[in-house]
């Protein structure tokens, strides 16, 4: 059977925090929010078991954003004063805390959840944390003055949680570099090395995911932009197919990434998007397994992981799990017609 995975995010149940927001807020604080975190990740473990995913995930349901999660656990950040910056090259203006001193892990980022994680399913577990690039584009730096210099520093905090991850029983470490599809000069200069020392010494399977964004609407306008052919990926695919990252995702379903770009990740384990994330219509089994069999040209079946193009986040709930019993139908459907063959 091909592997099956969600990206990242899940919505997040609605007595959790506000919905279909990518910065949504709290609607508890203190002991009952952490509990009610937990709550929500044992709810999508579920659900996605049920859907017949083989690779769990815990739905990122105790961050409020994929990079800000990460920060609010290291020193040196301002959290107080938050300031307005377009980010992803003004694309879209978000509100960021900015780094005001050197910087340092007050602790352990996320041993709550992932712990929480491998207590509750038996089936291979991913975790996400955000890449190095992409955490450099999501802050405003007053202090490092250098955004290779900051991504370094980033790296090396990451390097610290993924390898307590990787203690806590995570089968896989995913870093999420959506920038990577908007600086790619410095994604296959800089960008990629910064992720391999995020990657330092584990042993456990290493990940990237680089995508076009959530379904919101600043990214859909950007896609409606580029064109017939998107050619994004073209730049870092070389820079990561030489690199010690062993799983790398694109976008499939519904985008104009030409498929033959697959053909520059050699030897690396393909995340392949099926699932549409800016689209409440639900994919039917047979649109998924056309997409894996239309990669199946480019990566060879043991190296396939079907997989959504971006996080389900800003999506309603039914809209979420319907996706993931369509991403693991696709996958089986995709199975039986290899079998067939
Ligand atoms: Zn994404």
């Amino acid at each position: 059977m091909f592997d099956t995975a969600i990206a990242g995010s899940l919505p997040k149940p609605a007595w959790l925090a506000e919905t279909q927001k990518l910065w949504p807020q709290w609607k508890a604080e203190g002991a009952e929010l952490a509990q009610a975190k937990l709550d929500a990740t044992l709810l999508w473990i579920k659900a996605q078991e049920d859907a017949g995913l083989s690779v769990i995930g815990d739905g990122e349901q105790s961050r409020q954003h994929f990079v800000h999660g990460f920060l609010e656990q290291v020193e040196g950040i301002d959290f107080e004063h938050k300031v307005e910056m377009g980010i992803r090259n003004d694309r879209y203006k978000a509100m960021v805390p900015q780094v005001i001193a050197a910087l340092k892990l007050k602790g352990r980022v996320h041993a709550a959840e992932a712990r929480f994680l491998r207590a509750h399913t038996t089936r291979k577990i991913k975790f996400t944390l955000p890449g190095p690039l992409t955490i450099v584009d999501t802050v405003a730096d007053r202090f490092y003055g250098d955004r290779r210099k900051l991504a370094m520093a980033f790296a090396e905090l990451l390097n610290e949680e993924a390898l307590a991850l990787q203690a806590d029983g995570v089968d896989i470490v995913q870093f999420d570099e959506p920038a990577f599809n908007v600086y790619m000069d410095d994604a296959a200069t800089w960008g990629v090395k910064a992720l391999e020392r995020a990657a330092q010494g584990l042993k456990c399977t290493t990940a990237v995911h680089i995508c076009y964004g959530y379904g919101i609407q600043a990214n859909i306008d950007w896609k409606n932009s580029l064109g017939q052919e998107w050619r994004q990926y073209e730049k870092v695919f070389p820079a990561l197919a030489k690199s010690s990252i062993q799983q790398v995702s694109l976008e499939c379903f519904h985008s104009h990434v030409p498929p033959d770009l697959m053909a520059l990740l050699k030897g690396k384990d393909v995340m392949v998007g099926v699932i549409d994330v800016a689209s409440d219509s639900i994919e039917t089994p047979e649109e998924v397994a056309d997409t894996i069999g239309r990669a199946l040209q480019f990566v060879p079946r043991q190296h396939l992981i079907a997989c959504t193009n971006c996080g389900l986040a800003p999506m309603s709930r039914a809209v979420a799990e319907a996706k993931l019993r369509a991403l693991a139908a696709g996958a089986k459907l995709a199975d039986a017609r290899q079998a067939a063959k």
